[in-house]
């Protein structure tokens, strides 16, 4: 079975890989697992080019095969803020309670139809045997002011998602892959790894 290794300290994010990668023959190794500490600093200034930065960093430390994973949340009426820096919104050291409140004042006047906001992720594997793989993908929703379930990780609990008519933290884990921006760009990656 091969190795992938994917470029996060994200360990919901690596769990979500994992289980997306599930019953194909590789085995998805997080960095925290491999005790590896590795911060790349996220200068790019699109998701694919941030996602590179973190494989290329990972890449030059272990080689065989590395998939890294930049992603965020776009709100249009905030012009697709927070974007590249939805992890950093409202400074590094925010909690999400912090983040939620900061995105409900600054959506305030916005009437919830036009909440419309979408998940964007890009995914880059490298290889020792053949050339990059890069998916990018995203996911519908509407942001709501106040938060409902507890799965998922991060602006989850705020991120309503119609066709299922509840939030993306009160999806199971299978239903959130099936619809959402990392989910999709996986099956990408899987689909031209195979
Ligand atoms: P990065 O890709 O590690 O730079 O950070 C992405 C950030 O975007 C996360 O810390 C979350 O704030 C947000 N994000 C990305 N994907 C999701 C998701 O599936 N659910 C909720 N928040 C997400």
């Amino acid at each position: 079975m091969k190795q992938i290794i994917v470029a996060s300290n994200n360990i919901d994010k690596v769990n979500e890989i994992r289980a997306a990668f599930s019953g194909r023959p590789y085995a998805v190794i997080g960095m925290k697992e491999l005790k590896i500490d590795l911060k790349a600093e996220e200068t790019g200034s699109t998701f694919v080019e941030n996602a590179m930065i973190k494989a290329e960093a990972l890449f030059q430390l272990v080689g065989g095969y590395v998939l890294a994973d930049d992603s965020g949340l776009c709100v249009e009426a905030l012009g697709g803020a927070p974007g590249i820096y939805s992890s950093r919104f409202f400074g590094e050291n925010s909690s999400y309670e912090d983040k939620f409140k900061e995105l409900s004042r600054l959506l305030r006047h916005i009437p919830l139809p036009e909440r419309t906001a979408h998940f964007t992720c890009a995914m880059v594997l490298l290889r020792d045997d053949a050339e990059p793989i890069i998916a990018e993908e995203h996911f519908e929703g509407v942001l709501l002011n106040a938060k409902f379930g507890i799965g998922g990780f991060g602006y989850d609990p705020v991120f309503y998602v119609p066709e299922f008519g509840k939030t993306s933290a009160e999806l199971t884990a299978e239903e959130k892959l099936s619809v959402s921006h990392r989910g999709k760009a996986i099956r990408a990656v899987l689909s031209a790894l195979s």
